[in-house]
């Protein structure tokens, strides 16, 4: 076995921080080291915790890994921001609130800015989250810093999803509820000890019934928990949820393992396909300089785009261009 693997599996502080770091560079042997971590993923229990900058996430967060450290639970925490300039290895500034915990052999946190991979955001995460995984990490917390759509997509791949939102925040609701809405599994309204909290457990409460069809009978209804991240009011109770989630998907998914539930390999095995056909198709199309040259053929208007793109990628996958695969 691949020395680095060993060192992943007992637990290596430095070795996981390095191939987390090489994973948010894209750099350096990762896959093979991924191949051989798999076996041993599908562990760790996975949330996510997303929401505006400022309402309180990393105070959440914070408060979160001590009541699992309490019940003698091991915690990683990936903080994902893509704006960040950072490398992966560093703790954010704004992520000093969780510092006290860096001295903590049981916690382990880190930042993922991933510039230069080519199965993107998503990809680099959940490569981080095996990593953990395998390191014996009982749960990670994902943490992502905004809330476009790629926070939408990584929240795709955790177990359970929480939202975090604050009062009089009526129209940053309206705006992000389409992607967040239908990824929520928990709704958190944090800073609850300010003005018009419960206005805004009904505006979600009211968002989430129109959006009833979704939650069709018998499946899992996202409560709505009002929370004071800051005094620590709540935080249990948020847990609690968790569990009743986890439970909820227990009893629901199909497969193994967590990690195994067949709607996440699914997704996963689609972006992992996709993200190894555009690497490899566009490795070869620079490396042999038709990539460049059809950029050109576009710019003195010999050739469209379409055309110019279907020359590119058909001839190598060794497809028509009906899009079925020649027989050799
Ligand atoms: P993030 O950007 O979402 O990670 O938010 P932070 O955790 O950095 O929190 C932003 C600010 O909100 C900080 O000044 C926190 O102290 C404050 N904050 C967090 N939770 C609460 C709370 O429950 N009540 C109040 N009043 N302030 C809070």
């Amino acid at each position: 076995m691949n020395e680095l693997v060993e060192k992943i599996l007992s637990g290596d502080i430095r070795t996981v921080a390095k191939v987390i770091r090489d994973i948010d560079d894209g750099v350096g042997d990762i896959r093979t080291i991924l191949k051989d971590l798999y076996p041993y993923t599908g562990r760790a229990y996975v949330i996510g915790i997303t929401g505006s900058p400022g309402v309180g996430k990393s105070t959440l967060v914070d408060k979160m890994i001590s009541h699992l450290r309490d019940m003698r639970k091991t915690v990683g925490v990936l903080a994902v921001d893509p704006t960040s300039p950072f490398s992966g290895g560093a703790i954010l500034g704004d992520r000093v609130r969780m510092q006290k915990h860096s001295l903590d052999e049981g916690v382990f946190i880190r930042s993922l800015a991933t510039r230069g991979h080519f199965g993107g955001l998503t990809q680099s995460t959940r490569s981080a989250i095996d990593v953990l995984d395998a390191m014996g990490k009982d749960y990670i917390l994902v943490e992502t810093v905004g809330v476009g759509q790629d926070e939408v997509d990584v929240m795709k791949i955790v177990h359970t999803t929480i939202v975090v939102v604050i009062p009089g925040m009526g129209d940053d609701i309206q705006a992000i509820k389409a992607g967040i809405l239908e990824v929520g599994d928990i709704f958190v309204v944090n800073k609850a000890d300010r003005e018009g909290a419960d206005k805004t457990v009904q505006e979600l409460q009211m968002m989430l019934e129109m959006n009833e069809d979704k939650f069709e009978k018998g499946l899992w209804k996202p409560p709505i928990l009002k929370v004071e991240a800051l005094f620590d009011k709540g935080v249990k109770e948020l847990l609690d949820e968790v569990n009743r989630h986890a439970q909820y998907l227990k009893e629901h998914w199909e497969g193994l393992t967590l990690r195994r539930q067949k709607k996440k390999v699914k997704e996963e095995l689609k972006e992992m396909v996709k993200g190894r056909l555009i690497e490899t198709v566009f490795q070869e199309l620079i490396r042999s300089g038709d990539f460049e040259r059809s950029v050109e053929e576009i710019v003195e208007g010999k050739v469209d785009p379409y055309t110019a793109s279907e020359r590119l990628v058909l001839p190598r996958l060794r497809l028509n261009s009906q899009g079925n695969m020649s027989v050799n």
